[in-house]
């Protein structure tokens, strides 16, 4: 019996080999080709493509929160291939592209702009290899084998400069620490880029909603293709439970004051009480703005739960064209 299939995608074209034991996603990543995931963890749906051949089994039990499988689909990042494959990916290239690498990072800053918000500058060696997209996330890879998740808030760059939002969750095994004693030249080991939360080429005005620090590959967004963005007409909906959650809200606002287009609207779940702007739920904020999105699309960063609250209501109530929202839910990944 052979030990590994060829996985071919179609329609563009390009194949590539993956071992029973390996997940379609992984295998894919390695061999450089980027079909559309995010969390990498079965939970969050953003990998699921169509199977025009072939079979596969999905790992047990399933993660909890992760939607059925559809009939007819496979969800790459749980899927073992159990023999060759034909994969319908439309938006991936039939030539391979960049390549995942681990390596070490060292810490230029730390700063603090909120009581559980810090700003990570990292510096990987140029010569590592070591390249991303505006949006994508790299992993931290733990002493004990686990890893986390972090958005680059960056614009891609020369010189491997990395910039990383994390928000201090109580109890956590990375974020405290990071929030807590990180300090320049402490070394990081990790891994990447991963994630397909890029700019989509295209001319439709854009929605940018973010939660707490799903701010930060937004940031990279804006950062890296701001004119692209203000020649569109973009809102930046932000939403968090207080003012302090929007932890760069000011230079925000001074930056936006350059492109004009795109306009910031913070959004309070539980204000302080002279809080005079906009309260409640983000994505309800802009369902009230902008009813009809059947023209739009829509970016969204941070808490998972917003992001399926978004995405359901935008596509029920206000006809976004479910291909037109694209997301990097930041799942808790506990392993
Ligand atoms: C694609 C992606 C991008 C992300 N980008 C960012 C980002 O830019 N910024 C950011 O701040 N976060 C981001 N995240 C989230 C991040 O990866 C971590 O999940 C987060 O920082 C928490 O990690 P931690 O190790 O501190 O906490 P964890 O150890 O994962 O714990 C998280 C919480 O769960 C609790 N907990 C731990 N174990 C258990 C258990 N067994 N049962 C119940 N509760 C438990 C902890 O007390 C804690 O409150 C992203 C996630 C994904 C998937």
């Amino acid at each position: 019996m052979s030990d590994t299939f060829q996985i071919q995608l179609e329609p563009h074209g390009g194949s590539f080999a993956c071992t029973p034991a390996q997940t379609v996603l992984d295998a894919a990543i390695a061999a450089g080709y980027w079909l559309p995931h995010s969390c990498r963890a079965g939970t969050c749906n953003s990998c699921h493509l169509a199977l025009s051949a072939g079979d596969v089994r999905h790992a047990e039990p399933a993660p909890a929160g992760a939607e059925p499988v559809p009939a007819g689909q496979c969800r790459t990042c749980q899927a073992f291939p159990l023999g060759d494959l034909v994969l319908q990916a439309p938006d991936v290239p039939k030539e391979p592209g960049q390549r995942v690498v681990t390596v070490g990072a060292r810490v230029l800053d730390v700063q603090r702009p909120s009581a559980d918000v810090a700003i990570v500058q990292l510096q990987v060696p140029a010569a590592s290899g070591f390249h991303f997209q505006a949006g994508q996330y790299i992993d931290v890879l733990l002493k004990d084998g686990a890893r986390r998740s972090y958005s680059l808030a960056n614009v891609p760059n020369t010189e491997g400069l990395l910039e990383l939002h994390v928000r201090r969750m109580d109890g956590g095994r990375f974020s405290p620490h990071a929030y807590d004693k990180l300090k320049p030249r402490d070394l990081l080991r990790i891994q990447g880029p991963y994630g397909t939360f890029v700019l989509h080429k295209g001319t439709a005005p854009i929605v940018l909603l973010a939660s707490g620090t799903g701010y930060a590959p937004i940031a990279a967004l804006l950062r890296s293709h701001g004119a692209a963005i203000a020649q569109r007409g973009a809102v930046l909906y932000w939403g968090g439970r207080r003012w302090s959650d929007l932890y760069v809200v000011e230079s925000v606002a001074a930056w936006q004051a350059q492109f004009p287009g795109v306009q910031l609207v913070p959004v309070l779940s539980q204000p302080e009480a002279d809080w005079q702007g906009r309260t409640g739920f983000v994505h309800a904020a802009v369902l009230q703005d902008l009813p009809d999105l059947s023209g739009h699309e829509v970016y969204a960063c941070g808490n998972p739960l917003m992001i399926d609250a978004a995405r359901d209501a935008f596509i029920a109530q206000a006809g976004l064209p479910a291909a037109h929202f694209f997301c990097d839910a930041f799942v808790i990944n506990t392993a």
